[in-house]
């Protein structure tokens, strides 16, 4: 019997599928099905605006089975209903946005210095990994896969081992979409065992990687040792950050938003509260009292704001980070515990907490939950405020509220975070690159750009000359 994956509802503990772990010599074959379809379907070559064309109707495929992908997405990792099906329209409209890049990219004609022309094309890598998270699977598997077709590879997409299911869906929507077979594929298995043994494939060019910066700095490493581009979009430790002068509620609602919504399990969530010291009780007093208000609830419920953790393991862990809160001496202003009410008994259900009282150095404040868990921090002035914001080793996000453009402005710019949201929190688009400072990531996804990281430019010339070519000038 093959070693299988049990994926789990964390809402109500049941199982909801099985998949087999692919095996060492099942990888070896997809790697080598994969660089067939690379050289012999023609995907290469196709001109851009008709690879362009699958791409829209992977979108369309996508889009007509959204509500099943999306109820399954939610049986998988326990994200409430709406949350799910927002992220399926993330995949539909990031296929949309690749085949629009893909058929509108332009390379350059370069300034020639002599009787030449000289000019760029983009060649795909051929073989490319994409291993993602269990928190947003399809969105995550999107934003990797359609920039990685529309560039002309086949891809190999590993999914996370505690969310199994929605990466085939994709391949097989795909396929029945026109991709020419084995273009995507699907690797499943835990990251140390089969997904190392993906990026170090002689077969794999390119590894473009989601999840946490322990893996990613494993995964960096294997991939400078074949001497392999590594895309790394890693974990964080967001600021947000209110000023006395901010507008109060939306304020307060977004930075309740930034770290509850996804039950916190998100890499941009607002995990430390700054707040300006004059107003930092009464900021962190609103905050409390929303935060004690959200309602948890079954991940298909109506109204329901918050739902499960995505697994019993990893509500283990959320319980874990903030025991150690408390023996570092943190107030746990609200939550802290798992829910009393019977409903949550057979779910991996966690109370929304907020804690105070720490230093900024602090393991509670310098490592990231993954949860439903905020800090809350007081600051002084801007150099207090910049001090300790910037003084962790990651650089995702930042939120900051000010009615003063000035400050925004300088605030934004002092921070190292690679995106800055001002007087708003936790807007991503696909247009928009993403991509962290120091231990949150090398690269950006999303965007333009975003095609050119799964790309390699080939300088062409072409000789103009009359006369012979001298040996030397
Ligand atoms: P993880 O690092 O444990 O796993 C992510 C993926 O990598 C999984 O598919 C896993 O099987 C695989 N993996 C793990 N070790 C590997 C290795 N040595 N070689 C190859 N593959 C390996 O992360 P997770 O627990 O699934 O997700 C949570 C983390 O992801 C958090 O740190 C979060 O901040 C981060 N995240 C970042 C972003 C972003 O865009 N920056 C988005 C979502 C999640």
């Amino acid at each position: 019997m093959p070693e299988q994956l049990i994926s789990i509802n964390p809402a109500n503990g049941k199982e909801v599928a099985r998949v087999a772990v692919t095996t060492i010599d099942e990888l070896n074959a997809a790697v080598d099905r994969a660089w067939q379809a690379f050289y012999t379907s023609g995907w290469r070559e196709m001109l851009p605006h008709k690879r362009a064309r699958v791409l829209y109707l992977i979108a369309d495929a996508i889009e007509k089975e959204k509500d099943s992908l999306a109820r399954l997405q939610m049986q998988d990792n326990g994200k409430p209903l709406g949350e799910c099906r927002g992220m399926v329209d993330s995949a539909i409209g990031t296929f949309r946005y690749y085949a629009g890049v893909c058929e509108t990219l332009e390379s350059s004609v370069t300034p020639s210095r002599s009787d030449y022309l000289s000019f760029t094309v983009l060649e795909p890598f051929g073989v490319v990994a994409a291993i993602t998270p269990w928190n947003s699977p399809i969105m995550n598997d999107a934003t990797k896969v359609a920039p990685a077709l529309a560039a002309g590879n086949a891809v190999l997409l590993k999914p996370s081992e505690d969310s199994p299911l929605l990466a085939p869906e994709l391949a097989r929507i795909a396929r029945e979409a026109g991709l020419p077979e084995h273009l995507l594929q699907v690797v499943q298995g835990r990251g140390a065992d089969i997904g190392a043994a993906l990026v170090a494939h002689p077969g794999v060019r390119m590894v473009s990687f989601t999840g946490g910066t322990v893996s990613g700095r494993a995964i960096g490493r294997a991939a400078g040792e074949k001497l392999i581009p590594a895309a790394l979009e890693l974990g964080g430790k967001s600021p947000h950050i209110v000023f006395a002068d901010a507008d109060r509620d939306p304020a307060v609602a977004a930075v309740v938003a930034g770290i509850f919504g996804s039950a916190g399990q998100s890499c941009v969530a607002g995990s430390r509260l700054f707040i300006e010291a004059a107003i930092y009780d009464d900021v962190l007093n609103q905050v409390v009292e929303r935060a004690r208000t959200i309602k948890l609830g079954m991940p298909d419920e109506a109204g329901v704001e918050m739902g499960p953790l995505a697994s019993f393991h990893h509500r283990d862990r959320v319980m874990a980070f903030v025991d150690r809160a408390r023996t570092e001496g943190g107030r746990i202003l609200c939550g802290g515990a798992v829910p009393s009410e019977s409903a949550f008994d057979k779910g991996a259900f966690y109370l929304p907490t907020v804690i105070d009282g720490l230093d900024f150095e602090s393991a509670t404040c310098q490592e990231e939950a993954f949860g439903p868990v905020l800090v809350a921090l007081p600051f002084k002035d801007e150099a207090d405020l910049i001090r300790q914001a910037n003084g962790t080793a990651f650089g995702l996000a930042c939120g900051i509220w000010t009615e003063s453009f000035k400050r925004a402005w300088r605030m934004g710019r002092a921070l190292e975070a690679g995106s800055v949201w001002i007087n708003t929190y936790k807007q991503s688009v696909t247009s928009t690159p993403f991509g962290g400072f120091k231990n949150s990531g090398v690269g950006r996804e999303k965007g333009i750009d975003g095609l050119k990281l799964y790309a390699q430019v080939k300088s062409m010339y072409v000789g103009l000359h009359d006369q012979p070519m001298a040996i030397a000038k």
